[in-house]
């Protein structure tokens, strides 16, 4: 052996791929809605607050997200010492993983789950394993079927990224009742800003009348804060205790924690946020229908579009097309959906020209 050797686990993980960034065709304006991005951009209070801190960024952030979690509390009617804060809420998936997971261990998520859960699985050792969906959606017996004594955690997003589909909170709650006591299930609520259906709920009376489930959440989605990495969790005392042991003690910044006080509090800009989601995504879905696309219904800022097999109306040449257009869609091959594009809700230009665009490509010969 001359020279290091990763850990077990870490070389079978396929290097995750973002959403691509566009680079413009001369004279094309270009739309990059592949990343779930917000059209709007945080709160121009938020960018206030960001810049206010900047004649004190030779300081070391307050350690513990304190004025963070106290407005997070505020907002959703939290316990702030149930609240860790982190560099985004991949950090926080990243946290849960290395404190509940080693070698031998598995960790279950879902056929199109998100890809930072086997990523994190991976990373400490532990097997990741992947149930099957019943139309691009979660299937709680699925999931019992395959937890084993090996099982320390589930991995759910919901609503689930890229299919934009959801669990009613009773099938969140029969989930629950039958994992094991031992197994951490992990709710990912990134797109629950997006939800407005009787039968969703966030998951934190679940997390508060239960020992074993936390809720994450982030400041990159609706309140467009995705450059700073901020997000969160809320979970029983034990759990927020263990993972704070190995949090760096300066994880999330001044600027992050600053701009997210005045994103949460600014309800007025998430409101409008997600008015305009709801009637585009209700529009988009319409349209794109109607063009002999299948759109799963979505609840969250983006939808999936599947695409036949035939010759010159591939999802890739579709992808091809529209990115001619400037009008950057995000493939899916690797979430194991090579026939669907999925397509971040822009604003009202974009996304006309999206559909402008299908309509061409679906009519051409
Ligand atoms: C975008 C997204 C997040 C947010 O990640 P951050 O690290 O907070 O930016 C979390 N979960 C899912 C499923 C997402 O799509």
């Amino acid at each position: 052996m001359n020279r290091c050797v990763p850990n077990p686990g870490i070389l079978d993980i396929a290097p995750y791929t973002p959403g691509k960034t566009p680079v413009p065709e001369p004279g094309r304006k270009v739309f990059k809605l592949s990343a779930n991005e917000t059209p709007f951009g945080p709160s121009p209070k938020a960018l206030a607050a960001y810049k206010d801190v900047a004649d004190h960024l030779a300081d070391y952030p307050e350690g513990t997200s304190k004025v963070l979690r106290e407005a997070i509390g505020r907002a959703f009617g939290l316990d702030p010492n149930r609240i860790i804060c982190g560099a985004g809420s991949d950090e926080i998936l990243n946290l849960l993983a290395h404190t509940y997971l080693s070698q031998g261990d598995e960790a279950i998520s879902t056929a199109h789950g998100f890809l930072v859960y086997p990523i994190a699985t991976m990373a400490n050792g532990a097997k990741n394993v992947v149930v099957p969906e019943t139309d691009h959606t979660a299937n709680v017996d699925a999931i019992l079927k395959a937890v084993t004594p090996r099982t320390k955690i589930m991995w759910l997003a919901n609503p689930n990224n890229p299919t934009g589909t959801y669990l009613p909170f009773d099938e969140v709650k029969r989930l629950r009742a039958g994992l094991p006591p031992n197994v951490l299930l992990v709710l990912d609520a990134a797109y629950s800003d997006y939800v407005s259906r009787n039968d969703y709920e966030l998951g934190i009376e679940l997390v508060a009348t239960s020992e074993n489930t936390v809720m994450t959440h982030t400041f990159s989605k609706i309140h467009g804060l995705a450059a700073l990495r901020i997000g969160w969790m809320f979970g029983p005392a034990h759990i927020v205790d263990a993972v704070n042991r190995i949090r760096g003690p300066f994880n999330v910044s001044t600027p992050a924690m600053m701009a997210a006080v005045a994103a949460i509090e600014d309800t007025a800009h998430v409101q409008m946020s997600k008015a305009h989601t709801e009637q585009w995504r209700n529009w988009l879905t319409e349209e794109i229908s109607k063009l002999g696309l299948k759109v799963t219904p979505s609840v969250a800022n983006f939808v999936l579009i599947h695409f036949p097999q035939a010759k010159g109306k591939t999802s890739a040449e579709a992808d091809a097309f529209l990115t001619k257009r400037g009008l950057v869609l995000r493939a899916l091959n690797n979430y194991g959906l090579p026939h669907a594009l999925r397509m971040t809700i822009g604003t009202e230009e974009a996304n006309r020209l999206v559909v402008d665009g299908l309509r061409d490509f679906m009519a051409a010969k």
